[in-house]
């Protein structure tokens, strides 16, 4: 007799089998709630995007705390994620989406969001595409998009650090001439006007003997301020020595240099300095100089403004010599 028909057989069999298959769903429970817990302590978000459909068909947990915004609503509707990208971002963002589709490969985007809240984030989103094998025609973009707000500050604390005088919050002697070698190239090619300052204070070495370090420190911070004011925005101004200072016109005319180089010289002269000893004011030496076309280098006009500057102190100072 066939051991199947046997219906005691068969109930130990269905038995077994029901004993069997509830082992596995407690089984799979319990992987459930690991990966559940897994992804909540998991403080990058991890997606799945139906490029199809246009749907998000998972968001991990971290998407609320990053986001700051229910995941129920980015689940029923994507325009919720690109209604949270900060608006300079948002082309960025989609094509980028886009060029994972083509290309298949991990592409990492840097992008702003704005949280509910209204705090803006940096976001690092590394996407890549996974083509279901059944059908080959299902694309789902992965992706694991963290927050990287607090490197993007750090970043640009050092970047800020790296490029500015920490007395005067001035541009420094390097950066100057960095963005000033880019303009002078910028002028030699466009054919373009520009002009070359420099700015000596007089006799900075008796105020600091006179009235102590601190009032000459403070006096750079003052005649700094002043500088920045009076240049024009595109404009670079920068301290590149102790008690030297330079600027660059962008696109000026060597008569609306004059000009501005005067303006400056007035300015500083209203400035007012008090010291238990006594008030005082200050002076400045100027040398200027404008781009001519046989220019082949920023040092040339950095040459004469600087010749021009020491022609202006041989001359008694406080005065401007133009070159
Ligand atoms: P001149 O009119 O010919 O330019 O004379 P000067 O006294 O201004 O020039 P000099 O080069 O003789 O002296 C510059 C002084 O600037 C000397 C230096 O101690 C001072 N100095 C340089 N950097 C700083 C700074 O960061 N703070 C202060 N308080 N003084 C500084
Ligand atoms: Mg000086
Ligand atoms: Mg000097």
């Amino acid at each position: 007799m066939d051991e199947r028909s046997n219906p005691t057989q068969q109930l130990e069999d269905l038995t077994l089998a029901l004993l069997h298959s509830r082992a596995e769903v407690t089984r799979l429970r319990e992987r459930e709630r690991l990966f559940s817990t897994l992804l909540g302590s998991v403080n990058a978000v991890l997606w799945a995007f139906d490029w199809a459909a246009q749907r998000m068909i998972y968001v991990s947990p971290a998407y609320e705390r990053v986001f700051g915004r229910p995941a129920a609503l980015l689940l029923a509707d994507y325009g919720e994620w690109r209604n949270s990208i900060y608006p300079d971002d948002l082309d960025y963002a989609a094509e980028s989406l886009a060029k994972v589709l083509e290309s298949g490969a991990v592409e990492v985007r840097e992008y702003r969001i704005i949280r509910a809240d209204g705090q803006l984030r940096w976001l690092s989103d590394k996407c890549f595409i996974s083509r279901s094998s059944e059908s080959g025609q299902t694309q789902i973009i992965f992706g694991i998009a963290e927050d990287i707000t607090d490197k993007k500050q750090l970043e640009g604390e050092l970047q800020r650090l790296a490029t500015t005088d920490v007395l005067t919050q001035s541009s420094n002697r390097r950066h100057f001439f960095d963005c000033a070698l880019r303009e002078f190239e910028h002028a030699r090619k466009f054919g373009s006007p520009l002009a070359f300052l420099l700015l000596d204070i007089d006799d900075f070495k008796q105020i600091n003997d006179r009235y102590g370090h601190q009032m000459g420190d403070q006096v750079l911070q003052r005649l700094a301020s002043c500088g920045a004011l009076a240049v024009r925005s595109g404009d670079l101004f920068g301290r590149i020595g102790g008690e030297e200072f330079a600027a660059l016109f962008v696109g000026c005319e060597p008569a609306l240099a004059v000009q501005v180089a005067e303006r400056l010289e007035r300015d500083v002269q209203r400035l007012r300095f008090s010291h238990p000893l006594a008030s005082f004011a200050i002076t400045v030496s100027q040398g200027l100089t404008c781009l001519r076309g046989d220019d082949s280098s920023l040092d040339m006009l950095f040459a004469r403004a600087d010749a021009a500057m020491y022609q202006a102190k041989r001359q008694g100072k406080n005065q401007i010599v133009l070159d």
